[in-house]
């Protein structure tokens, strides 16, 4: 049996959703005999590669660059699962929308500063921030949502086994929004 072509990738989150992956523990043994893990923060690929099975994504968008890469991996996935409600809603990384990028920057980079202040904010080789963080499914096609803040990892362990196993689950059954 072929493996599974697995990436994961960590936009604009707090890579808790992330940890929850790593915290399936001992189950991370059983799900590694189906999946080889062809690009993610747990391993070294510096290119997105072709012809992924499935890409699971933590974050949402909110960057110039964010925006090229989650359309790079769609060309180059079959299937996108949305993992935490950062990817799914926005969530915590959207609550700079009640303010805007602007007000973000200034207050970081100039009301908080201590020595250094300096209202040229970072505008070359740091990618352009949007005016509004999006979740993934407004610029992409997602094909699974995954909610939870983080999502439990029970949850991503019966979703990677019915997928493997190539059978459906109710995710409300492992998890919620918020969860
Ligand atoms: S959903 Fe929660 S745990 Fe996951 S990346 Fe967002 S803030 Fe972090």
């Amino acid at each position: 049996m072929n493996k599974i072509r697995l990436a994961t990738l960590w936009l604009d989150g707090c890579s808790g959703c992330h940890m929850s992956i790593l915290d399936m523990d001992e189950k991370l043994v059983e799900i590694a005999q189906y999946v080889d893990v062809v690009y993610s923060p747990y391993v070294d690929t510096k290119e997105f590669p072709e012809n992924v099975d499935l890409t699971i994504v933590e974050g949402a968008l909110s960057s110039d660059h964010d925006i090229e890469l989650i359309q790079k991996i769609r060309q180059n996935s079959k299937l996108i699962l949305a993992l935490g409600d950062c990817a799914i809603t926005g969530n915590i990384s959207a609550m700079k929308n009640l303010f805007g990028s602007e007000a973000v920057l200034e207050r970081g980079y100039f009301e908080l500063a201590d020595e250094n202040k300096s209202e040229a904010y970072p505008s070359q080789i740091v990618p352009k921030l949007l005016d509004k963080v999006l979740p993934l499914h407004e610029v992409v096609k997602v094909d699974y949502f995954l909610p939870g803040c983080p999502t439990p990892s029970q949850a991503i362990y019966e979703m990677l086994k019915a997928l493997i196993e190539g059978k459906e689950i109710n995710i409300s059954d492992y998890t919620r929004f918020g969860k």
